[in-house]
């Protein structure tokens, strides 16, 4: 079975064609960038960390059956 779905950026869920592999899910660019900028900054990226976690965790329940990509 193939999934034509669009592929959307877990984090801010902006729909996008080719994103960054992030852990496993799919980070656009705009994403990829504030995330690098505040890796300087503990708390924002701590924050964008947590985020990143909660939609993860959700989506990890939701793909339990489908597993996508997962060999
Ligand atoms: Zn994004």
């Amino acid at each position: 079975m193939e999934n034509s779905m669009q592929k959307k950026c877990f984090l801010c869920s902006s729909s996008i064609d080719d994103g960054i592999c992030f852990l496993k899910g799919i980070l656009c660019s705009e994403c990829e960038k504030k995330i690098v900028a505040s890796s300087g900054e503990e708390e924002r990226y701590t924050d964008y960390m947590e985020k990143i976690k909660q939609v993860w965790r959700g989506s990890l329940s939701q793909d339990s059956e489908v597993r996508p990509g997962i060999r």
